[in-house]
Protein backbone atom coordinates (compact mmCIF):
# COMPACT_ATOMS: atom_id res chain seq x y z
CA UNK A 1 0.00 0.00 0.00
CA UNK A 2 1.33 3.43 -1.12
CA UNK A 3 0.81 6.84 1.39
CA UNK A 4 1.33 9.93 0.08
CA UNK A 5 1.01 12.55 3.04
CA UNK A 6 -0.44 15.99 2.59
CA UNK A 7 2.75 17.97 2.88
CA UNK A 8 3.83 16.25 -0.67
CA UNK A 9 0.71 17.36 -2.43
CA UNK A 10 1.09 21.00 -3.06
CA UNK A 11 5.03 19.41 -5.12
CA UNK A 12 3.18 16.92 -7.31
CA UNK A 13 0.11 18.18 -8.67
CA UNK A 14 -1.36 21.30 -11.07
CA UNK A 15 -4.28 22.94 -11.01
CA UNK A 16 -4.24 22.20 -15.04
CA UNK A 17 -4.17 18.08 -13.83
CA UNK A 18 -6.76 18.58 -11.06
CA UNK A 19 -8.83 20.24 -13.83
CA UNK A 20 -8.99 17.77 -16.09
CA UNK A 21 -9.60 14.91 -13.72
CA UNK A 22 -12.64 16.89 -12.55
CA UNK A 23 -13.74 17.09 -15.99
CA UNK A 24 -13.42 13.58 -17.21
CA UNK A 25 -15.00 12.40 -13.67
CA UNK A 26 -18.13 14.35 -14.23
CA UNK A 27 -18.17 13.12 -17.74
CA UNK A 28 -18.08 9.47 -17.03
CA UNK A 29 -20.59 10.19 -14.22
CA UNK A 30 -23.37 11.39 -17.09
CA UNK A 31 -22.16 8.71 -19.68
CA UNK A 32 -22.59 6.06 -16.79
CA UNK A 33 -19.24 4.77 -15.87
CA UNK A 34 -19.38 6.27 -12.71
CA UNK A 35 -21.41 6.63 -9.96
CA UNK A 36 -20.88 7.85 -6.40
CA UNK A 37 -22.29 5.97 -3.11
CA UNK A 38 -24.88 8.13 -0.69
CA UNK A 39 -22.94 10.68 1.27
CA UNK A 40 -22.97 10.10 5.26
CA UNK A 41 -21.82 13.58 7.26
CA UNK A 42 -22.82 13.31 10.54
CA UNK A 43 -22.76 16.52 12.71
CA UNK A 44 -20.91 14.36 15.82
CA UNK A 45 -21.59 16.42 18.97
CA UNK A 46 -18.02 17.19 19.34
CA UNK A 47 -16.15 20.48 18.86
CA UNK A 48 -18.99 21.21 16.50
CA UNK A 49 -17.39 19.21 13.69
CA UNK A 50 -18.90 17.88 10.77
CA UNK A 51 -17.31 14.31 9.91
CA UNK A 52 -18.23 12.01 7.00
CA UNK A 53 -17.58 9.75 3.95
CA UNK A 54 -17.59 10.68 0.37
CA UNK A 55 -17.13 7.69 -1.73
CA UNK A 56 -17.87 5.75 -5.56
CA UNK A 57 -16.56 3.88 -8.13
CA UNK A 58 -15.54 4.78 -11.73
CA UNK A 59 -15.06 2.02 -14.44
CA UNK A 60 -13.67 4.68 -16.80
CA UNK A 61 -10.86 6.09 -14.73
CA UNK A 62 -10.76 2.49 -12.45
CA UNK A 63 -10.80 4.43 -9.38
CA UNK A 64 -12.90 2.75 -6.19
CA UNK A 65 -12.41 4.58 -2.68
CA UNK A 66 -13.57 7.12 -0.17
CA UNK A 67 -12.40 10.30 1.46
CA UNK A 68 -13.17 10.13 4.95
CA UNK A 69 -13.01 13.90 6.60
CA UNK A 70 -15.14 17.19 7.06
CA UNK A 71 -15.26 20.76 8.71
CA UNK A 72 -14.39 21.83 12.30
CA UNK A 73 -14.93 25.29 12.25
CA UNK A 74 -12.49 26.22 15.46
CA UNK A 75 -9.77 24.30 14.29
CA UNK A 76 -8.02 27.48 12.58
CA UNK A 77 -8.74 29.43 15.62
CA UNK A 78 -8.15 27.61 18.25
CA UNK A 79 -5.19 24.76 16.66
CA UNK A 80 -3.85 26.52 13.51
CA UNK A 81 -4.39 24.04 11.31
CA UNK A 82 -7.12 24.31 8.49
CA UNK A 83 -10.70 23.56 8.97
CA UNK A 84 -11.23 20.93 6.46
CA UNK A 85 -9.16 18.03 7.61
CA UNK A 86 -9.83 14.87 4.85
CA UNK A 87 -7.88 11.68 3.96
CA UNK A 88 -8.63 9.64 0.85
CA UNK A 89 -8.48 5.51 0.75
CA UNK A 90 -8.32 3.90 -3.07
CA UNK A 91 -8.69 0.51 -3.37
CA UNK A 92 -7.81 -1.96 -5.83
CA UNK A 93 -11.54 -2.58 -7.99
CA UNK A 94 -10.84 -6.11 -9.16
CA UNK A 95 -9.66 -7.26 -5.39
CA UNK A 96 -10.69 -4.93 -2.95
CA UNK A 97 -7.21 -4.66 -1.31
CA UNK A 98 -6.21 -0.66 -0.22
CA UNK A 99 -3.87 0.71 -2.78
CA UNK A 100 -3.28 4.23 -1.65
CA UNK A 101 -4.04 6.62 1.52
CA UNK A 102 -3.36 10.28 0.30
CA UNK A 103 -3.69 13.55 2.46
CA UNK A 104 -6.97 15.14 1.21
CA UNK A 105 -6.93 18.85 2.66
CA UNK A 106 -4.86 21.11 -0.45
CA UNK A 107 -6.71 17.95 -2.82
CA UNK A 108 -10.17 19.08 -1.86
CA UNK A 109 -9.77 22.84 -2.31
CA UNK A 110 -8.31 21.78 -5.86
CA UNK A 111 -10.71 19.79 -6.81
CA UNK A 112 -13.19 22.01 -5.02
CA UNK A 113 -12.19 25.25 -7.44
CA UNK A 114 -11.86 22.70 -10.79
CA UNK A 115 -15.52 21.92 -10.19
CA UNK A 116 -16.52 25.56 -10.80
CA UNK A 117 -13.82 26.31 -13.41
CA UNK A 118 -15.33 23.48 -14.95
CA UNK A 119 -18.80 25.09 -14.91
CA UNK A 120 -17.41 28.24 -15.96
CA UNK A 121 -15.71 26.63 -18.97
CA UNK A 122 -19.08 25.16 -20.32
CA UNK A 123 -21.27 27.70 -19.33
CA UNK A 124 -20.26 31.40 -18.87
CA UNK A 125 -20.18 33.63 -21.48
CA UNK A 126 -17.15 33.39 -23.50
CA UNK A 127 -16.92 37.27 -23.62
CA UNK A 128 -17.08 37.18 -19.56
CA UNK A 129 -14.57 40.27 -17.96
CA UNK A 130 -16.10 40.42 -14.27
CA UNK A 131 -15.74 38.04 -11.92
CA UNK A 132 -17.46 38.28 -8.40
CA UNK A 133 -16.53 36.51 -5.58
CA UNK A 134 -19.14 35.95 -2.55
CA UNK A 135 -16.48 34.19 0.58
CA UNK A 136 -13.03 35.21 1.61
CA UNK A 137 -12.44 31.94 3.37
CA UNK A 138 -10.06 29.12 2.69
CA UNK A 139 -11.66 27.59 -0.46
CA UNK A 140 -12.53 31.17 -2.00
CA UNK A 141 -8.78 31.34 -2.65
CA UNK A 142 -8.36 28.47 -5.27
CA UNK A 143 -11.93 29.17 -6.45
CA UNK A 144 -10.75 32.46 -7.55
CA UNK A 145 -7.35 31.46 -9.15
CA UNK A 146 -8.56 28.43 -11.19
CA UNK A 147 -11.64 31.02 -11.90
CA UNK A 148 -9.13 33.12 -13.75
CA UNK A 149 -7.76 30.31 -16.36
CA UNK A 150 -10.63 30.16 -17.72
CA UNK A 151 -12.05 33.75 -19.80
CA UNK A 152 -10.22 36.96 -19.97
CA UNK A 153 -11.10 38.60 -16.60
CA UNK A 154 -11.04 42.20 -16.57
CA UNK A 155 -11.88 42.55 -12.78
CA UNK A 156 -12.22 41.15 -9.69
CA UNK A 157 -15.00 42.09 -6.95
CA UNK A 158 -15.82 40.41 -4.11
CA UNK A 159 -18.62 41.12 -0.96
CA UNK A 160 -18.02 38.89 2.13
CA UNK A 161 -20.08 38.25 4.97
CA UNK A 162 -16.73 39.31 7.39
CA UNK A 163 -15.35 42.08 5.26
CA UNK A 164 -11.59 41.50 6.85
CA UNK A 165 -11.08 38.63 5.24
CA UNK A 166 -11.61 40.61 1.23
CA UNK A 167 -7.72 41.10 1.53
CA UNK A 168 -7.51 36.91 0.96
CA UNK A 169 -9.09 37.71 -2.64
CA UNK A 170 -7.57 40.63 -3.14
CA UNK A 171 -4.42 38.96 -3.21
CA UNK A 172 -5.20 36.58 -5.85
CA UNK A 173 -5.94 39.32 -7.33
CA UNK A 174 -3.21 41.53 -7.32
CA UNK A 175 -1.00 38.57 -8.05
CA UNK A 176 -3.09 37.64 -11.38
CA UNK A 177 -2.51 41.25 -12.73
CA UNK A 178 -6.09 42.22 -11.66
CA UNK A 179 -8.10 45.13 -10.24
CA UNK A 180 -9.92 44.22 -7.07
CA UNK A 181 -13.24 45.84 -5.67
CA UNK A 182 -15.06 45.74 -2.28
CA UNK A 183 -18.81 46.39 -3.42
CA UNK A 184 -22.14 45.82 -1.62
CA UNK A 185 -24.34 42.74 -2.95
CA UNK A 186 -26.58 45.01 -5.52
CA UNK A 187 -22.94 45.59 -6.67
CA UNK A 188 -22.68 41.78 -8.12
CA UNK A 189 -25.00 43.15 -10.88
CA UNK A 190 -21.72 43.84 -12.66
CA UNK A 191 -20.30 40.51 -12.65
CA UNK A 192 -20.33 38.22 -15.69
CA UNK A 193 -19.49 35.30 -13.72
CA UNK A 194 -20.17 34.78 -10.08
CA UNK A 195 -18.68 32.16 -7.17
CA UNK A 196 -20.24 31.91 -3.88
CA UNK A 197 -18.17 29.92 -1.17
CA UNK A 198 -18.93 30.29 2.44
CA UNK A 199 -20.53 28.56 5.15
CA UNK A 200 -23.82 30.30 5.45
CA UNK A 201 -27.20 29.10 6.59
CA UNK A 202 -29.11 32.18 5.26
CA UNK A 203 -29.03 33.22 1.70
CA UNK A 204 -26.89 36.75 0.71
CA UNK A 205 -26.96 36.78 -2.80
CA UNK A 206 -30.57 37.71 -3.93
CA UNK A 207 -32.53 37.37 -7.36
CA UNK A 208 -32.44 40.56 -7.78
CA UNK A 209 -28.56 41.26 -7.26
CA UNK A 210 -27.99 39.20 -10.22
CA UNK A 211 -27.92 40.38 -14.10
CA UNK A 212 -29.30 38.37 -17.28
CA UNK A 213 -26.55 36.35 -18.76
CA UNK A 214 -24.13 36.01 -15.40
CA UNK A 215 -22.85 32.27 -14.52
CA UNK A 216 -23.23 31.70 -10.82
CA UNK A 217 -20.88 28.37 -9.59
CA UNK A 218 -22.75 28.03 -6.04
CA UNK A 219 -19.82 26.28 -4.44
CA UNK A 220 -20.44 26.36 -0.24
CA UNK A 221 -23.92 24.65 0.20
CA UNK A 222 -22.35 21.06 0.79
CA UNK A 223 -24.95 20.15 3.68
CA UNK A 224 -29.07 19.90 4.29
CA UNK A 225 -29.97 23.49 6.29
CA UNK A 226 -26.85 25.44 4.41
CA UNK A 227 -27.68 28.70 1.93
CA UNK A 228 -26.55 30.81 0.08
CA UNK A 229 -28.59 32.24 -2.83
CA UNK A 230 -31.76 33.00 -2.61
CA UNK A 231 -34.21 30.33 -3.77
CA UNK A 232 -36.15 32.21 -6.92
CA UNK A 233 -32.59 32.68 -7.73
CA UNK A 234 -31.82 29.28 -8.73
CA UNK A 235 -35.63 29.32 -10.06
CA UNK A 236 -34.49 32.12 -12.28
CA UNK A 237 -31.51 30.15 -13.75
CA UNK A 238 -30.53 27.22 -15.80
CA UNK A 239 -29.58 25.03 -13.65
CA UNK A 240 -26.47 22.24 -13.69
CA UNK A 241 -25.13 20.15 -10.54
CA UNK A 242 -22.03 17.41 -10.66
CA UNK A 243 -24.78 15.35 -9.26
CA UNK A 244 -29.13 15.79 -8.95
CA UNK A 245 -29.33 13.75 -6.30
CA UNK A 246 -27.27 15.58 -3.61
CA UNK A 247 -28.50 19.09 -5.37
CA UNK A 248 -31.91 18.61 -4.34
CA UNK A 249 -30.79 16.86 -0.74
CA UNK A 250 -27.80 18.89 0.17
CA UNK A 251 -27.02 21.13 -2.75
CA UNK A 252 -28.05 24.85 -2.85
CA UNK A 253 -31.24 23.93 -5.09
CA UNK A 254 -32.50 22.03 -2.23
CA UNK A 255 -34.45 24.87 -0.97
CA UNK A 256 -36.09 25.59 -4.27
CA UNK A 257 -36.89 22.10 -4.70
CA UNK A 258 -38.41 21.75 -0.99
CA UNK A 259 -40.34 25.34 -1.88
CA UNK A 260 -41.57 24.06 -4.62
CA UNK A 261 -39.79 26.45 -7.35
CA UNK A 262 -37.48 23.95 -9.16
CA UNK A 263 -38.28 20.36 -10.00
CA UNK A 264 -35.82 17.41 -9.55
CA UNK A 265 -36.37 17.18 -13.16
CA UNK A 266 -35.17 20.79 -14.34
CA UNK A 267 -31.74 20.38 -13.37
CA UNK A 268 -29.01 19.00 -15.36
CA UNK A 269 -25.46 17.52 -15.01
CA UNK A 270 -22.67 19.25 -16.01
CA UNK A 271 -21.05 16.20 -17.33
CA UNK A 272 -24.28 15.96 -19.95
CA UNK A 273 -23.05 19.58 -21.32
CA UNK A 274 -19.15 18.04 -21.08
CA UNK A 275 -20.00 14.63 -23.18
CA UNK A 276 -22.34 17.22 -25.47
CA UNK A 277 -25.92 15.36 -24.34
CA UNK A 278 -26.92 18.57 -23.09
CA UNK A 279 -26.86 22.36 -25.18
CA UNK A 280 -25.91 24.05 -21.81
CA UNK A 281 -26.02 28.40 -22.36
CA UNK A 282 -27.90 28.97 -25.31
CA UNK A 283 -28.31 32.57 -25.27
CA UNK A 284 -25.84 35.22 -23.94
CA UNK A 285 -28.75 36.43 -21.87
CA UNK A 286 -29.34 33.01 -20.39
CA UNK A 287 -28.85 33.05 -16.23
CA UNK A 288 -27.00 29.92 -15.73
CA UNK A 289 -25.96 28.34 -12.34
CA UNK A 290 -23.84 25.30 -11.32
CA UNK A 291 -25.06 23.79 -8.14
CA UNK A 292 -21.33 21.93 -6.69
CA UNK A 293 -22.31 20.05 -4.32
CA UNK A 294 -19.00 18.09 -4.09
CA UNK A 295 -18.82 14.25 -5.29
CA UNK A 296 -16.45 11.71 -4.03
CA UNK A 297 -15.57 10.67 -7.18
CA UNK A 298 -13.64 13.73 -7.44
CA UNK A 299 -11.64 13.34 -4.68
CA UNK A 300 -10.73 10.14 -5.77
CA UNK A 301 -9.85 11.03 -9.85
CA UNK A 302 -7.70 14.02 -8.33
CA UNK A 303 -6.44 11.08 -5.64
CA UNK A 304 -5.48 9.09 -8.53
CA UNK A 305 -3.47 11.50 -10.08
CA UNK A 306 -1.38 12.36 -7.31
CA UNK A 307 -0.68 8.23 -6.62
CA UNK A 308 0.57 8.03 -10.42
CA UNK A 309 3.13 10.99 -9.77
CA UNK A 310 4.15 9.71 -6.13
CA UNK A 311 5.15 6.85 -7.98
CA UNK A 312 6.89 8.57 -10.78
CA UNK A 313 9.11 11.20 -8.82
CA UNK A 314 9.18 8.10 -6.40
CA UNK A 315 8.06 9.72 -3.49
CA UNK A 316 5.39 7.56 -2.72
CA UNK A 317 6.00 5.73 0.53
CA UNK A 318 5.44 2.24 0.50
CA UNK A 319 4.06 0.09 3.64
CA UNK A 320 3.55 -3.96 3.56
CA UNK A 321 -0.17 -3.75 5.28
P1 LIG B 1 -13.80 29.12 5.87
O1 LIG B 1 -14.19 28.87 7.28
O2 LIG B 1 -12.35 29.30 5.55
O3 LIG B 1 -14.57 30.41 5.30
C1 LIG B 1 -15.95 30.56 5.54
C2 LIG B 1 -16.51 31.65 4.64
O4 LIG B 1 -17.92 31.77 4.90
C3 LIG B 1 -15.92 33.03 4.91
O5 LIG B 1 -15.92 33.77 3.70
C4 LIG B 1 -16.92 33.64 5.89
O6 LIG B 1 -16.89 35.05 5.92
C5 LIG B 1 -18.21 33.11 5.30
N1 LIG B 1 -19.32 33.11 6.25
C6 LIG B 1 -19.32 32.62 7.51
N2 LIG B 1 -20.53 32.80 8.08
C7 LIG B 1 -21.31 33.42 7.15
C8 LIG B 1 -22.66 33.87 7.13
N3 LIG B 1 -23.45 33.72 8.19
N4 LIG B 1 -23.12 34.44 5.99
C9 LIG B 1 -22.32 34.61 4.90
N5 LIG B 1 -21.04 34.20 4.87
C10 LIG B 1 -20.54 33.61 5.98
O7 LIG B 1 -14.41 27.92 5.04
P2 LIG B 1 -13.98 27.36 3.62
O8 LIG B 1 -12.98 26.28 3.84
O9 LIG B 1 -13.65 28.46 2.72
O10 LIG B 1 -15.34 26.64 3.17
C11 LIG B 1 -16.45 27.43 2.76
C12 LIG B 1 -17.65 26.52 2.50
O11 LIG B 1 -17.37 25.67 1.39
C13 LIG B 1 -18.02 25.59 3.64
O12 LIG B 1 -19.43 25.64 3.79
C14 LIG B 1 -17.61 24.23 3.15
O13 LIG B 1 -18.37 23.19 3.72
C15 LIG B 1 -17.86 24.37 1.68
N6 LIG B 1 -17.14 23.42 0.81
C16 LIG B 1 -17.81 22.91 -0.24
C17 LIG B 1 -17.17 22.02 -1.08
C18 LIG B 1 -17.89 21.47 -2.27
O14 LIG B 1 -17.38 20.54 -2.92
N7 LIG B 1 -19.01 22.02 -2.66
C19 LIG B 1 -15.85 21.64 -0.84
C20 LIG B 1 -15.18 22.22 0.24
C21 LIG B 1 -15.84 23.13 1.05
Amino acid sequence: MLIVPEREIAGLITSKAAFEAVEDVFAAMSSGDAYNFPVVREAIGHKDALYGFKGGFDRAGFTLGLKAGGYWPNNLEKHGLINHQSTVFLFDPDTGKPVAMIGGNLLTALRTAAASSVSIKYLARADAKVIGMIGAGHQATFQLRAALEQRAFEKVIGWNFHPEMLPNIEKVATEAGLPFEPVDLPGMAEADVIISITSAFSPSLMADHVSDGTHIACMGTDTKGKQEVEAALVARAKVYTDEVAQSVTIGEAQHAVTQGLLAESDIAQLGEVINGTDPGRTADAELTLFDGTGVGLQDLAVAAVVVDLAVKKGIAIEVDF
